[in-house]
């Protein structure tokens, strides 16, 4: 891509909170430099953009799309296949995207408990008619439809091909400036991911003394001791199998890594790695104790899985697995 050549870039939001579209105002006055390089082209959270803009737009004519979001529904699928068709360089933007995020926790349950739980189960939720969404409908004025809710979350490169990926949640102000100055001069090969490539704990400053941990405590629980590292003080720390890049900006703040930045190269399941880190330094030298220590975890495969449940071995077939183990 020529320097003189202006970026032609998109951004679309798809299933996820729209901290990764926040994330992109954050990058201040690094915009100056983003936008002596690149236009904006379609972006329908911030500008009165249409998808007929870019059905009418011919095939390539974007040069880099960041796509936020996991697909969820039957209109995610849909523009992702458009915006693949009409971009040259698709973009996985921010965990959701990248591999499921917190939306792909969903996958834990069926469409139908989902369903069943926010229209008709929820303590607050009156609903004498239990009327749930339809994807046809019929008033006065005519006949009405909404999206297809999908029976599971995807990641954007399990529905179209992805070129790179920025994991995060949100991605971090300076990933997403490098990402948009590499992408306009010499683009890295094909599945490149703009983070780190070893794990947060290699990049972390925080003492380790291979110290065995007795009890677990949720952060609240506990006022760390500073300089050591918080996972060998009892507080779950994913950082033994998540990819640095982030800046350690929770670990800077005394709080442990949630995992955001997505599973370390070589790492294939996560939450299976986690648990293998985990096992290695509890103090226990019976199962009971183990049992113990680990029933205190508070909801662990949401924990341990928590912004890659989708790409995951599992795929949040838990039930499958349980049923498979009775
Ligand atoms: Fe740092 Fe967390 Fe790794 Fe400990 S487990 S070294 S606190 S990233």
């Amino acid at each position: 891509m020529s320097n003189k050549e202006k970026l032609k870039i998109a951004f679309y939001w798809a299933a996820s909170c729209g901290g990764c579209e926040v994330a992109v105002l954050d990058i201040d006055e690094a915009i100056l430099k983003v936008i002596e390089i690149a236009d904006i082209v379609f972006w329908p959270c911030a500008m009165d953009f249409k998808y007929s803009d870019v059905r009418a737009m011919e095939d390539g004519y974007i040069d880099v799309t960041f796509f936020n979001g996991a697909v969820r529904n039957s209109e995610q699928l849909e523009i992702a296949e458009l915006l693949r068709r009409k971009s040259k360089i698709m973009v996985a933007f921010g965990s959701c995207s990248s591999s499921g995020g917190i939306p792909g926790l969903a996958n834990f349950y069926s469409a139908k408990e989902i369903m069943d739980y926010a229209y008709l189960e929820t303590p607050s939720t009156v609903n004498p008619n239990k009327t749930q969404p339809q994807v046809k409908s019929t008033v006065k004025e005519g006949e009405i439809e909404i999206p297809t809710f999908f029976g599971r979350v995807y990641s954007l490169d399990q529905v179209v091909d992805v070129d790179y990926y920025i994991p995060g949640c949100p991605p971090v102000p300076d990933q997403i400036v490098d990402a948009v100055l590499k992408l306009a001069t010499e683009a890295p090969e094909k599945g490149h991911v703009f983070a780190g490539d070893k794990t947060l704990c290699d990049t972390c400053e925080l003492e380790k003394h291979d110290k065995k941990i007795e009890k677990i405590y949720r952060p609240h629980e506990i006022i760390p001791e500073p300089g050591l590292c918080l996972l060998e003080q009892g507080i779950i720390c994913m950082g033994p199998i998540t990819r640095s890049g982030c800046g350690n900006r929770c670990i800077n703040a005394n709080m442990p890594c949630r995992g955001c930045f997505g599973i370390s190269p070589n790492v294939i399941d996560g939450g299976a790695k986690f648990v293998s880190a985990l096992a290695s330094i509890l103090d226990v030298a019976e199962e009971q104790a183990a049992e113990e220590i680990t029933k205190s975890i508070l909801d662990p495969a949401g924990t341990f899985y928590r912004f890659d449940l989708p790409k995951s071995l599992l795929h949040g077939n838990i039930r499958k697995i349980e049923e498979a183990i009775k």
